[in-house]
């Protein structure tokens, strides 16, 4: 099953094919500002995505059985994230499950992995980390992760970018750059939203090392007979496929 594939049609306009949208991933997390956040990110990369604030939400949500991957935090109200994954196993459910866990938790990680929980991530986290994650862990129960514009195509969990079939050497962070763009085609992303996407949440960083990689990312891409591919938007960002 194709998750996303942006390519263009017969009039040089881009269109979107399948999308990320067939995949639903429940977002168990309390702190709701981050758990907003989370969900509205993975809406724009095209997933569809539910919230739930305590483990019990966590485990009906659970029970409604039309999700494709669980994200759940390790500390959440009424039930913690270990006890769902458990109860979720108990129950039969084969539902992909990453936890996210505190930085020196390492019991938790043991624990969650222990009740059944397929990875964890630790926090804080850049969201190409979560979305290489939920790639590799939808990957495995038999979806593709594959993003192509044009005569560009990127294999993600094979970390692997070509024009017009050869391939293109990125290192990580121009990888995760141009895979930001990519999963928002169409669309401007502003250079806060990327250099919290490739660098993290809580990278303080100033945004011209954004301009800096779009830089080294244009000039590789142009290397490989892909050159305007990625629009400047003064004042704003970056967009591909505008
Ligand atoms: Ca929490």
């Amino acid at each position: 099953m194709e998750r996303i594939c942006c390519s263009f049609d017969t009039r040089g306009k881009l269109s979107r094919g399948a999308h990320h949208g067939d995949v639903h991933v429940l977002l168990g997390e309390d702190e709701r500002r981050f758990a907003h956040l989370l969900a509205r990110r993975l809406e724009e990369a095209g997933f569809a995505a539910s919230l739930a604030f305590t483990g019990t939400q966590g485990l009906e949500r659970a029970n409604h059985g039309d999700l494709d991957l669980a994200v759940v935090d390790v500390m959440l109200p009424e039930m913690d994230g270990v006890t769902l994954t458990r109860t979720l196993r108990d129950q039969g459910s084969q539902l992909p499950i990453l936890m996210l866990t505190a930085r020196d938790a390492v019991d938790d990680r043991v624990r969650g992995l222990q009740a059944g929980a397929d990875d964890y991530l630790v926090k804080p986290f850049a969201f190409a980390e979560l979305l290489a994650r939920i790639d590799a862990l939808t990957r495995r129960t038999g979806r593709s992760a594959r993003l192509a514009f044009g005569p560009m195509e990127m294999d993600v969990p094979a970390h692997r970018v070509t024009v017009g079939g050869r391939p293109v050497d990125l290192t990580p962070k121009e990888f995760e750059l141009l895979e930001c763009l990519l999963r928002s085609a169409g669309r401007v992303l502003t250079r806060s939203e990327i250099k919290e996407y490739v660098w993290g949440f809580t990278f303080d960083a100033p945004t011209k090392v954004v301009d800096l990689y779009v830089h080294y990312l244009r000039r590789k891409l142009a290397d490989a007979g892909a050159s305007d591919v990625i629009e400047t938007i003064r004042g704003v960002g970056y967009a591909i496929g505008r």
